[in-house]
């Protein structure tokens, strides 16, 4: 690690190179403990993914990963604090409440992935409870006579995360970041891989000795930068809001829901509409809404709620995932540079694992070690040697 500049001058100690949730996050934890980055964001701040995201913090999600599984538990905790603090700081509500969701089987193989599921969740400690198909009717009417029973938890929580990551920049810039709008366009080095700032497409120069790449999908421009491979590439993906109901019309959803075997999810979100989501496909970095991700969104949510077909649909998003080579995030240093660390990768699960991910990078970069253990993470799995 480079040490940190401490001269109170007008260069900036740490800069974030992306003001997503994982930049944003990892600004407001590195003011926690004195420093002051500079953020630099080519677009608006939540542009990305990080605005338009389903806000879904998924308790189950990489069970089978023991590398992200304990990280898990870990970002939760973290989402906890944040939802007390940050709203104490900055008056802004992020929507964080803990939601009921049932996951259905649509199938007789479905039964048979719901159970195994409710075995491995419920070991963690999650209440986990099976629904007859009956009994699931009796939690919400709506749910349809295709559903042959399913997985009732009152423990999903979700977020608005363009409010977090807007939160998140507020609380750091009240500790005195700074924002600079402006596309990066490379890095700059004192010697032979020593980072000493970055260079804006503009040509201005602003310098600081540990640079933080969190461009989401544009990750991979940095690998030009570094003349390292990083393999990030962007998956499109949709959603559609449904309105809540208007006499008696619209999804009426008690709980969110999804079906085991795959397609639609329905999550409903305490400060806007519910969401139905989402497609994955790769489509380069267009993120143009479709009429038939439109339709094919809806139609498998109709499977799961009759109330589908009368809804009023109140809006339709498209972002882009930054996929990994491996489907887990890269976070820490990058091979062979010093003063560079990466934290990006994180697929559908960015939202989820951001706190957790500012939170090493901050230790990282104040302790030279992280207090989490992202070995798993390393971008040396991957990013490097020289390409
Ligand atoms: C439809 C959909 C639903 C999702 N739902 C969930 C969910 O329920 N739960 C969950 O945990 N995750 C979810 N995700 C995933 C999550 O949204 C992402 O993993 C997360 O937002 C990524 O955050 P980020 O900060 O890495 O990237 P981004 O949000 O993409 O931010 C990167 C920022 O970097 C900026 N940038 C890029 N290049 C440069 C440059 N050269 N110079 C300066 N700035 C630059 C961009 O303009 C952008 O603002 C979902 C994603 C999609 C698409």
């Amino acid at each position: 690690m480079n040490p940190i500049n401490t001269n109170g001058s007008d260069s900036a100690d740490v800069i974030i190179v992306g003001g997503g949730i994982i930049g944003c996050l990892t600004a407001y934890y590195l003011t926690q403990r004195g420093i002051k980055p500079i953020v630099v964001e080519a677009d608006a701040i939540a542009s990305g993914a990080s605005g338009t995201s389903a806000g879904w913090l998924t308790p189950s999600s990489h069970m089978d990963d023991p590398g992200l599984s304990a990280l898990s538990d870990t970002t939760y905790r973290l989402h906890e604090e944040l939802a007390e603090t940050l709203p104490a700081l900055t008056g802004i509500d992020h929507g964080y409440w803990i939601s009921s969701y049932v996951r259905c089987a649509m199938t007789e193989g479905g039964v048979a992935l719901l159970r195994d599921f409710q075995t491995r969740r419920g070991s963690d400690g999650a209440a986990m409870e099976w629904l007859s198909g009956e009994e699931v009717r009796r939690v919400n009417p709506w749910i349809t006579a295709e559903v042959f029973g399913g997985v009732f938890s009152d423990r999903e929580p979700n977020v608005d995360s363009y409010r977090l990551t807007m939160s998140a920049l507020q609380a750091a810039e009240m500790a005195g970041v700074r924002v600079i709008s402006g596309r990066v366009s490379g890095i700059l080095s004192s010697s032979s891989d020593v980072a000493s700032g970055v260079r804006l497409e503009d040509g201005t120069e602003v310098h600081a000795d540990n640079v933080v790449l969190t461009m989401g999908p544009w990750a991979g421009e940095a690998a030009a930068w570094l003349d390292r491979p990083i393999p990030i590439r962007p998956q499109r993906g949709q959603l559609v809001y449904l309105a809540p109901p208007e006499d008696g019309e619209g999804p009426g959803l008690e709980v969110g829901m999804t079906a085991i075997e795959g397609g639609s999810s329905m999550i409903q979100k305490r400060l806007t509409d519910t969401v139905v989501g989402a497609t994955s496909e790769f489509v380069g970095f267009d993120r143009s809404i479709t009429t038939s991700a439109r339709d094919e969104l809806l139609l498998s949510a109709s499977k799961l709620s009759s109330r589908v077909e009368t809804a009023r649909i109140s809006g339709q998003t498209a972002c882009l995932r930054p996929v990994s080579g491996d489907d887990r995030p890269y976070i820490g240093p990058i091979p062979g540079w010093e003063g560079v660390y990466m934290a990006s990768g994180h697929g559908g699960h960015g939202i989820h694992y951001g706190p957790v991910t500012a939170a090493a990078i901050t230790g990282l970069i104040a302790d030279g070690a992280s207090e989490y253990d992202i070995s798993a993470l390393d971008p040396a799995r991957a990013v490097g040697p020289a390409t």
